[in-house]
């Protein structure tokens, strides 16, 4: 269907004005830069060079309801109905000049802008009627394609930017007090840790400042640098509020709603309902130890470095660390040591650092006044990047397999064995290994307890890619995991899991997947809100027909 010009779009609109709607057209993102008769409408559109310039900024791309982080959902992989520029090279004419034709892909056809409840009530209303698929959409971060659909009716909860803070904030029907943070559906990470630190306080949020964090995040699970320490995201949720599918507006906590408490605490985004704000456990702020060695790689020093990692992680985690690794970096923040503990316990990575000499671009082992002022100078430099198209693994490895010698051999043997063929490692240590809860009051994989990394692979490719070149990416990138499968438990993080992920049940939810259903068909029996391998996913309905 070529961009704003099929014949249903008229009719949609026509409808829609007769539902005195505030529904909007989406416009991919790229379509200013191509051919103007492919445009039915340009007003309020930025230019072709303003997108060009900012393809891969991720805040300007926050700004656009058709615009997603990882590209190819904004395209239909299916059939290759796309509109989007070289990230490579944005300028690059043979993305967007004739024969190219900007084509709507997976953008979505409409976009409600959501204010309030009743907004949600009413679009909800709106898609049924017109007969179109819902999505929800926030920062569109998703890593796999479940806030977009071809031909979808989009509610977009990017207004919802409200924060509060509550000394003594008791959740609905419960009576005990606690310190926490009310933060509106779409607020974005690096903005609550400001109002955090503002207000002497420290919130887990996800590594990347415009990732929302009351949305997919908060809902699938949520890793932090400091979840080992603090939790999971969800692990810190006393409240949600949500529209549900026939439109009633809920809360939902420990002591009231507590089958759909439970179930948003994990069960996923775009699943249960329209979360229209969440109230997050706050700490006091406090003073954080950092650890950072970057250094040119090599096969050799990649190894020493993650075989090092191997045999020093667990006591790490257990005295606070967390972090992440890649072939060329370690970067380490802990909440709880001073500094003299900190430079004992880091002791290991610093003599790693030293014996590195010339090879070592950075080696820093400093105190930081708060988390905020770690994420502003690590994590908010060096984001993964976005405005390419970019599929993901990951695999929950269990702390198990640091105990002996051979089983961290194997795990090292899996892990360079997965490297070797994607385009980036990421080996999290931000599983709530070290934080104090019992399993059963979220609804994530419980293997998240017992595991002490989450490692995370990708492969990239660029827009001019053909159906078959997709596929192959896919394939590969579920084989490149498949080491790992071999020597782990079924354990993935479902935000940022295989989109081929066998047995996605049992990988992302564990033994929670039977509750979870019936928790969605008891909200949602008209599977209203479905998404890609989310509970009660139907692969054969036409919103998924994009998906290869
Ligand atoms: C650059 C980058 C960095 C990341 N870093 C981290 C990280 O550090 N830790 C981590 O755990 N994950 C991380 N992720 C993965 C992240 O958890 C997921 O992409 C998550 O789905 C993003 O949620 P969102 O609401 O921002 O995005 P969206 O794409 O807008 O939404 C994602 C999903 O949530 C649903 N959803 C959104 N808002 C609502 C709502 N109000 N009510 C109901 N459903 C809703 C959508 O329908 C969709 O299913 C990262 C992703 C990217 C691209």
């Amino acid at each position: 269907m070529m961009f704003l010009t099929s014949i249903l779009l008229p009719m949609l609109l026509s409808a829609q004005s007769c539902l005195a709607t505030r529904a909007t057209v989406t416009n991919p993102f790229a379509a200013p830069c191509f051919r103007a008769e492919n445009r039915s409408n340009s007003a309020g559109l930025p230019s072709c060079s303003e997108v060009q310039s900012n393809y891969t900024d991720r805040f300007f791309r926050l700004t656009s309801a058709g615009s997603y982080m990882n590209t190819q959902w904004e395209t239909c992989q299916a059939n290759g109905s796309q509109c989007l520029l070289d990230w490579a090279d944005p300028s690059n004419l043979l993305a967007f000049e004739t024969p190219r034709i900007c084509e709507q892909g997976s953008v979505p056809l409409l976009t409600a802008e959501i204010e309030n409840a009743q907004d949600v009530a009413t679009a909800l209303k709106r898609a049924k009627l017109l007969r179109m698929p819902v999505v929800v959409k926030n920062t569109g971060h998703d890593y796999k394609g479940r806030s977009s659909a071809p031909g979808s009716f989009s509610l977009w909860t990017h207004k919802l930017s409200d924060m509060s803070h509550h000394a003594n904030f008791v959740p609905e029907g419960c009576d005990a007090t606690v310190s926490a943070i009310t933060i509106g559906a779409g607020v974005l990470t690096g903005d609550l840790l400001k109002f955090a630190d503002t207000n002497n306080l420290t919130i887990v949020g996800g590594n990347d400042p415009t990732v929302g964090a009351a949305g997919g995040w908060l809902q699938g699970g949520g890793h932090s640098f400091i979840s080992n320490t603090y939790g999971l995201g969800v692990d810190r949720v006393v409240q949600y509020r949500v529209v549900t599918a026939d439109g009633q507006y809920l809360t939902a906590s420990a002591c009231r709603h507590q089958d759909l408490f439970w179930a948003l605490r994990g069960g996923g985004g775009g699943t249960f309902g329209v979360v229209m704000e969440a109230t997050v456990l706050a700490d006091p702020k406090v003073p954080v130890q950092v650890a950072l060695v970057s250094f040119n790689a090599n096969d050799t020093t990649t190894r020493a470095l993650w075989e090092l990692v191997l045999e020093n992680q667990l006591t790490w985690s257990a005295s606070g660390w967390g972090g992440l690794v890649n072939q060329h970096q370690a970067l380490y923040v802990n909440p709880i040591l001073n500094s003299s503990a900190a430079n004992a316990s880091m002791h290991p990575l610093a003599e790693f650092a030293s014996n590195l000499k010339d090879a070592v671009v950075k080696s820093v082992f400093i105190e930081l006044p708060s988390y905020l002022s770690f994420f502003n100078t690590f994590i908010t430099p060096s984001p993964a990047p976005v405005g390419e198209n970019v599929a993901l693994a990951s695999r929950l490895i269990p702390a198990s397999l640091l105990d002996s010698p051979d089983s961290r051999s194997d795990l090292l043997d899996a892990l360079l064995a997965s490297a070797a063929n994607v385009s980036d490692i990421r080996i999290f240590s931000t599983t709530p290994f070290s934080f104090n809860s019992s399993s059963e009051l979220t609804s994530v994989t419980p293997a998240w307890r017992t595991s002490v990394f989450h490692v995370v692979l990708d492969r990239v490719w660029n827009f001019n890619a053909t159906k078959s070149d997709i596929s192959d990416q896919y394939e590969a990138l579920t084989a490149s995991v498949g080491s790992l499968r071999d020597i782990t438990p079924p354990a993935s993080y479902q935000n940022e899991g295989d989109i081929h992920e066998p047995d996605h049940e049992l990988a992302f939810w564990g033994d929670n997947y039977a509750r979870l259903l019936s928790v969605k068909a008891k909200y949602d029996p008209d599977n209203l809100f479905d998404c890609w391998q989310c509970v009660g996913f139907k692969s054969d309905a036409p919103r998924f027909s994009c998906y290869i």
